[in-house]
């Protein structure tokens, strides 16, 4: 009988700098580990070079063909980018996966926040062993639309312009709702709040229109609102009443690190940076140059992000092996704080970034 060749993606690795690349060593040893355990599906790694490190020695931060490599890819997975030393000629960070998200259209800025058991809590109430959010942080407009053509005139007056696209709003919105639909018949609450200052800014009160006529196609689904200011109080005061919230660029960007401080820090807060056609995958968390080299980052947000790629190839291509390889990297993670042998340096234990790895992989393998 013909035997017939398990689905095959291209994957592009980009370690970067500092902690980047020692997450990304954990993340690859646990990728090679689920793809044999689980089966069903293949992927082939490939690693490039980009960052700040690459643009000290070659004036670049990723050559054009890495860059195209990354475009043609099934999906993109990024460690961490950018020193504080090493800048580009205008003085901002080295961040070529800022171009990605606009030239791969990469809309949706999936931003999970989640609490993991045993570890020191950040809120006092109980209930906040329960959180688990979404925060959707539209990626590719907003306040960050035109930012590199701000003004400052005659030296009194500074500009910056905000956009909002009906086309956007509209695949945003549906991707907030879909993601609902999904966590529902997980057992979510199946609730999207819209977070905006629609009281306030034009651009705001339409990006709350558009979110009102889509929600219209969901009629399973609990479609509110906050302003933004009532949602950063509410995050801290009771964000385990909350489902998938859906946000503009800036907003999201603020929040998101307001949601990885609720659970603990960085080291815990994954990402997936979404389009119709690309997927790139990394940690919220930067370089961390404190750490970097002390072998004590915590790989946990990098290998939720890499759960998060199989996830989303999974539903991509209709390959359930995926998905639930996905699931299989969760399961140990979870269960590894969970009996308490994942203790990372970040919360004061003793758990080295090559100790939470091999206590994944163990986890995987006893599955
Ligand atoms: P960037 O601006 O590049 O996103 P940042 O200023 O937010 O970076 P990070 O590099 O993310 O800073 O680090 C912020 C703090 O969090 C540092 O003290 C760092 O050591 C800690 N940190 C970040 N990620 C991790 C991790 N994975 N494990 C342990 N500590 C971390």
């Amino acid at each position: 009988m013909e035997r017939t060749k398990p689905p095959t993606f291209h994957i592009v690795v980009l370690p970067g700098d500092g902690i980047g690349v020692e997450v990304m060593e954990a993340c690859t040893q646990i990728l090679e580990v689920v793809q044999e355990v689980n089966g069903g599906f293949r992927l082939l790694l490939k690693t490039l070079e980009a960052g700040a490190n690459y643009f000290q020695t070659t004036g670049e931060d990723i050559s054009e063909k890495s860059f195209e490599e990354a475009r043609a890819a099934d999906a993109i997975l990024l460690g961490a980018m950018g020193l504080p030393n090493i800048r580009y000629p205008d003085g901002t960070e080295i961040a070529p996966h800022l171009r990605m998200r606009t030239e791969f259209g990469l809309f949706a800025g999936v931003r999970p926040v989640k609490s993991y058991p045993n570890l020191p809590a950040t809120l006092a109430d109980s209930r906040a062993k329960e959180i688990d959010i979404v925060i959707l942080r539209e990626s590719t407009e907003g306040l960050f639309a035109h930012r590199n053509s701000g003004v400052v005139e005659d030296d009194r007056i500074a500009r910056d312009v905000l956009e909002i696209t009906r086309p956007n709003c509209e695949r945003l919105f549906d991707f907030a709702f879909d993601l609902a639909v999904r966590r529902k018949s997980e057992g979510g609450p199946g609730i999207v709040t819209c977070v905006d200052k629609a009281n306030v800014f034009r651009s705001m009160a339409f990006f709350r229109q558009v979110f009102d006529e889509r929600a219209q196609r969901y009629p399973e689904i609990s479609a509110e609102y906050r302003y933004v200011d009532a949602m950063a109080l509410d995050l801290v005061r009771q964000p385990w009443k909350y489902d998938v919230l859906v946000m503009e660029n800036m907003f999201g960007d603020i929040l998101s690190d307001l949601g990885a401080g609720i659970v603990g820090g960085l080291g815990l807060a994954p990402c997936g940076e979404i389009g119709t056609q690309h997927g790139l995958f990394q940690p919220a968390h930067g370089s961390a140059p404190d750490i970097a080299g002390t072998g004590v980052a915590n790989p946990t947000a990098m290998l939720i992000s890499a759960a998060m790629m199989l996830e989303w190839l999974g539903q991509q291509h209709q390959v359930s092996a995926c998905k639930r390889a996905g699931q299989r990297i969760r399961n140990a993670v979870f269960s590894g704080y969970k009996e308490e042998e994942i203790k990372p340096f970040e919360f004061g234990g003793s758990s080295r970034t090559n100790d939470i790895a091999n206590t994944v992989q163990n986890r995987i393998q006893a599955q």
